[in-house]
């Protein structure tokens, strides 16, 4: 693979997908807060449509700059903190009965054949197919895909714009934190639909751009993952997108998302200077601990009122 160097990257500006005049409004300019590497990113938001774009931004062969071996979501999949006896089972509960699963969005029947774009090194793919789906995935890191494979799943190795898919054959397509990512979104909600069946879901989790923490933490919102996510949803703006694309059905839920607001405050603090008690909230996360869930009780109350930081919607492609 090629090492990129941050003097040889291209950087390109956009103008609104959804094919809006141009009236775009400044509203952040911030850093890599992940890992930290060089650059300063605008967000502009269309003044016509309201959907918010990281511009310029890397384009897609530069953009693998900002995706280091180490990507934190990548190790974070792969490594699990390890715990023993009572406290292994004190944690499987919580995550099962307060934090959520990814599966609980899944339609109720448990079969026929599901596709996770963005499928990393397979977690979500395993829990799918133990309740009866025939799964497959797409991910654009081979290092990620090669994990996912070793579990014995079939996955296709490419982006998702060019990546060949069967015309109108999953019932299931889901997508966690993936579209952010994406340099043109609406090709491959487009190349989705066209893979989906008549009456297929679609599932997508998107950070909430109009989420608590980003309004409090701006430059320093965790969900911002600036210059990865291109684009930052809100759910006016994405209902907006999806429609475009012909999907009907439209249901947003909100997840109470205790992580983000914990390493927001974490970000914040270290660009503050106060580096050591910056550093134990990274850890308290990082070790997945139990402490982490004293902030369960904001997270939840977030989420009720459509103010946290993880969005999921939930739309059909018509019969
Ligand atoms: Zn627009």
């Amino acid at each position: 693979m090629t090492i990129l160097k941050f003097d040889k990257l291209k950087f390109e500006k956009l103008s609104c997908p959804n094919g809006c005049s141009n009236s775009d409004r400044k509203i952040i300019i911030g850093k890599d807060t992940l890992h930290e590497l060089e650059g300063t990113f605008t967000i502009v938001r269309c003044n016509n449509c309201g959907l918010s774009r990281t511009s310029p931004r890397p384009d897609q062969k530069s953009v693998g700059y900002y995706y280091p071996d180490n990507y934190r979501p990548y190790s974070s999949a792969t490594i699990m903190p390890s715990s023993k006896g009572i406290w292994k089972s004190i944690r499987t509960w919580v995550r099962n009965n307060v934090s959520g699963k990814t599966t609980d969005y899944l339609p109720a029947n448990s079969s026929g054949r599901l596709l996770e774009i963005g499928c990393s090194t397979g977690k979500f793919l395993n829990a799918a197919s133990n309740l009866g789906w025939q799964v497959e995935g797409v991910e654009f890191s081979k290092i990620a895909a090669r994990h996912a494979r070793a579990q014995g799943h079939q996955v296709i190795v490419g982006q998702l714009e060019t990546v060949e898919l069967p015309a109108n054959s999953y019932d299931v397509v889901v997508g966690w934190m993936v579209l952010e990512h994406l340099h043109n979104p609406s090709a491959v909600l487009s190349h989705l639909y066209m893979a989906m069946k008549p009456n297929g879901v679609l599932i997508l989790s998107v950070p909430n751009f109009n989420s608590w923490s980003r309004r409090i933490f701006g430059q320093f919102w965790y969900g911002l993952q600036l210059p990865t996510h291109l684009f930052h949803f809100t759910e006016p703006s994405l209902r907006k997108t999806l429609e475009k694309k012909g999907f009907i059905n439209c249901k947003f839920s909100y997840q109470a998302n205790i992580k983000d607001f914990v390493l927001s405050l974490s970000i914040f603090l270290k660009n503050k200077g106060y580096i050591r008690f910056s550093s134990v909230l990274r850890n308290m996360v990082e070790s997945a601990g139990l402490k982490i869930h004293l902030f369960y009780p904001v997270a939840a109350l977030a989420a009720v009122l459509k103010g946290s930081s993880r969005m999921v919607v939930v739309v059909r492609k018509p019969h």
